[in-house]
């Protein structure tokens, strides 16, 4: 066979295979006809939840949509995509305490936690809302700061088409049940165990 003509039968069978691939894409993208509000979590260890759940805010406000933001842990910084979003008619709700680690009070967390989780279920009632994002509620649920039943039976009830997103390490196994979308972000390596601090506009 000379070179050409071996050239063009890889062409083919590249084609052949990427027909076929596409054959298989088109058939799942006709199958998934559903339309719902989604419960998405994003846990793990690594670096990448709360920033993957402020993108799907900014991606959902950039179609029109309207969200809200509950962050269950407040961090002593500021935090950039509040300074953004809120000018884009996005309300945060911020529970006003510190990291558990820095307050080490459980009652006063508790009913900072409990506070937050209010605000949250107003906005789990209310069909105006399309997505809401609690961040980093995880932890309250493990900390039992709040009622994992009662997290449950606010999301069962929650408008058909409102999105919700649950950041945070280490979720309940009842949540990733509920969950119609889970990802675990694994960490590989992270800046801060070589001694760079977080670093304004990437950790917060
Ligand atoms: P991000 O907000 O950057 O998406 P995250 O939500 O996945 O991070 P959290 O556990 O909420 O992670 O931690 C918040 C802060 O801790 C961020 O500043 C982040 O950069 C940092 N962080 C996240 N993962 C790690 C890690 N594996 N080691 C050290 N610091 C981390
Ligand atoms: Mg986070």
């Amino acid at each position: 066979m000379t070179n050409d003509n071996s050239k063009l039968t890889k062409e083919k069978k590249h084609q052949a295979r990427q027909q076929k691939l596409k054959e298989k894409v088109d058939q799942r993208i006709a199958n998934a006809t559903k339309e719902k509000g989604l419960l998405l979590v994003i846990t793990g260890n690594g670096k990448g939840k709360s920033t993957s759940g402020f993108g799907t805010v900014a991606r959902a406000v950039g179609h029109g949509l309207k969200a809200s933001v509950v962050q269950f842990i407040k961090g002593t910084w500021e935090c950039g995509e509040r300074n953004l979003l809120e000018l884009h008619d996005v309300d945060f709700h911020v529970m006003g305490t510190g990291f558990t680690w820095e307050t080490q009070n459980k009652e006063e967390d508790t009913k900072a936690a409990q506070s937050a989780w209010s605000d949250a279920k107003v906005l789990l009632s209310d069909d105006s809302i399309d997505v809401v994002l609690l961040d980093e509620i995880t932890y309250m649920v493990t900390y039992g700061y709040i009622d994992l039943e009662d997290v449950v039976e606010c999301l069962n009830k929650r408008p058909a088409h409102q999105h919700v997103i649950i950041t945070g390490r280490a979720c309940h196994r009842q949540l990733i049940e509920l969950a119609d979308t889970v990802s675990e972000v694994q960490s590989i390596k992270h800046a801060f165990d070589n001694g760079i601090k977080a670093q304004a506009g990437i950790d917060w």
